[in-house]
């Protein structure tokens, strides 16, 4: 008997944002999972993510880690929807913010 006959291979944070998921075929395919992510300005609790650029799977080192609560579909504090789009370096480029 294995001891490691159990392997999971579903991720333990799973992508309910539904931008997020359209575009997981194409990080898979062109090997990018650097997104761009647009959360409210408005809000303390997810503005501070607005217009940054996360690594959805911690392939490119160069970015964080995506948070889990820009996998949601919206913010639970103001209810606006989270939108990403992939984000490649070189190619397209995000806003800059001083
Ligand atoms: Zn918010």
């Amino acid at each position: 008997m294995s001891l490691f006959k159990k392997v999971s291979t579903s991720s333990p944070h799973p992508i309910e944002n539904i931008s997020i998921q359209r575009l997981v075929p194409k990080c898979k395919e062109w090997k990018i999972d650097t997104l761009y992510v647009t959360t409210s300005k408005k809000c303390n609790y997810c503005g501070s993510y607005n217009d940054k650029v996360y690594s959805l799977y911690g392939w490119n080192k160069k970015y964080p880690k995506i948070p889990d609560l820009l996998l949601k579909q919206k913010c639970s504090e103001c209810g606006v929807s989270i939108s990403a789009s992939i984000y490649q370096p070189g190619i397209n480029t995000p806003i800059k913010r001083k």
